[in-house]
């Protein structure tokens, strides 16, 4: 068994390049690795880790890079935090699996508990949980349906949902996710985004205009009376961190309660502090009838929930919803180590400062290199969407180049969008200020390179 060197928040909290990225010990892997696992299960960074904590991932060779990805907004409270490891150690000591149907433990209650006083809203709440983000949404778009008598689901462009056979056919982009795997799941119908750098005549026109498309599409081409569910991301995740205008959100759940459909916001990637409130759709008091959470969750262990109206949750027969590993009580302790965090040192406002430190310096940025079209996000979801100068043509070359030149000198940082032309940053929500502005810093140098 490979030793690991002790993670956590004690690690050094610096960037020390001891080689080149990715050095001697991660080449070696990454050949062991071509002849032992599925070469469509890739990786962004070329480097191994053998452990991390606050704000920084070590490498097999020993180098220590910034870390701006969270491993996709899922270690907000930073790797092996504390009170995540320890709960984990002692759930794991004492029990690791029974199946929450077979015979039921304490903490599966007390996340669901949690969950319902979290959320949005105020009304009587339930809550089941999963193993994967994908799953929770599976689970929802089957309570929406079973609790509506209907079978329409309204999804949108850009969204991303998951990689399972139903989530495939919510997510909106076609490569890497969809490409060859169909026929995908019937009965889902998409609608335009309100995606205010490329609505058609801008900001505002989006702003004005983009919920009345929603409506009369939906209207026109599926019936009100035929959706079980809109299903929305409250700032879309992989398809581009899109934040809609202001308005839009409430709108949008304003038109599902009158018309019986059920607004569903999946706030997996968005949720649990990453935008500066415990969840994205509160910043504008929408209550969302069922959300979806994953990722941040539990901090680095697989659990994802949906959380929902007591009426719309609980129609569902006996038996209806479940799994072998649903609630895991491993991954129950962790979320519980997660929450008590993130409650304990006010990770919401950490997010809320890592926002006003990164969006000033990215705007400055964007002042500079004409390349930048878009700096947008909210908390600590923030990107950088490229164009070519002057257009709105994504440059999804210079993207990967300034990734890469990123990735060299020791920073952690993602892309995503439909056009791959976005740079994400998620930074765990403990990571110490002196590496946020060293990490901003590394970013700036890498746009210096294009
Ligand atoms: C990541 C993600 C999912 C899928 O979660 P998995 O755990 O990868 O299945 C679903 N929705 C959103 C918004 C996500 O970001």
């Amino acid at each position: 068994m490979t030793a690991f060197p002790a993670g956590g928040p004690e690690l050094p909290q610096r960037r020390n390049l001891v080689t080149e990225i990715p050095g001697p010990a991660s080449r070696e892997l990454t050949a062991r690795r071509a002849g032992a696992v599925a070469r469509g299960v890739s990786s962004v960074l070329p480097v191994y880790v053998t452990a991390a904590g606050g704000g920084v991932l070590v490498d097999a060779d020993g180098n220590s890079l910034i870390d701006f990805g969270s491993g996709i907004a899922v270690t907000s409270v930073g790797n092996a935090a504390p009170r995540v490891a320890s709960r984990v150690a002692a759930q794991a000591a004492a029990f690791t699996h029974t199946c929450f149907m077979v015979a039921p433990y304490e903490g599966y209650v007390e996340v669901c508990e949690s969950l319902n006083r979290l959320t949005p809203g105020t009304h009587e709440k339930r809550s089941a949980l999963f193993n994967s983000g994908a799953e929770a949404v599976e689970n929802a778009i089957k309570i929406a349906r079973y609790a509506t008598g209907r079978s329409a689901v309204v999804a949108f462009d850009h969204a991303y949902h998951g990689r399972t056979n139903l989530t495939m056919a919510l997510t909106a982009k076609n490569m890497p996710y969809k490409q060859g795997f169909g026929p995908f799941a019937a009965e889902i119908y998409r609608v335009p985004m309100a995606y205010p750098l490329r609505w058609p005549d801008g900001p505002d026109a989006c702003r004005a205009e983009a919920l009345g498309v929603v409506k009369s599409l939906i209207h026109a081409q599926v019936g009100e009376s035929n959706v079980a569910a809109v299903i929305i991301e409250p700032i879309q995740g992989e398809g581009g961190f899109i934040v809609p205008p202001e308005g839009f959100l409430a709108g949008l759940a304003a038109f599902c309660a009158d018309n019986g459909i059920v607004f569903i916001a999946d706030e997996i990637q968005s949720g649990f502090c990453r935008t500066g409130d415990w969840f994205a759709c509160s910043h504008e008091g929408v209550v969302p009838d069922l959300i979806t959470t994953g990722k941040a969750i539990a901090g680095g262990l697989p659990l994802a929930g949906v959380t929902g109206r007591a009426s719309l949750m609980d129609a569902v027969h006996p038996g209806g919803l479940g799994g072998t590993y649903g609630g895991n009580p491993v991954a129950c302790a962790a979320a519980l180590g997660a929450i008590e965090t993130m409650s304990a040192e006010d990770l919401a406002g950490r997010a809320r400062r890592i926002g006003d430190v990164m969006l000033p310096r990215l705007r400055k940025l964007a002042g500079h290199f004409p390349v930048i079209a878009d700096v947008r996000g909210r908390g600590a979801m923030i990107a950088v969407e490229l164009t070519h100068p002057g257009t709105l043509e994504p440059d999804a070359a210079a993207t990967a180049a300034v990734a890469s030149a990123c990735h060299k000198a020791g920073l952690a940082v993602l892309t995503c969008g439909t056009f791959g032309n976005v740079l994400r940053f998620l930074p765990p929500l403990v990571i110490g200020e002196d590496l946020l502005e060293e990490g901003l810093g590394i970013l700036e140098d890498a746009f210096g390179t294009l």
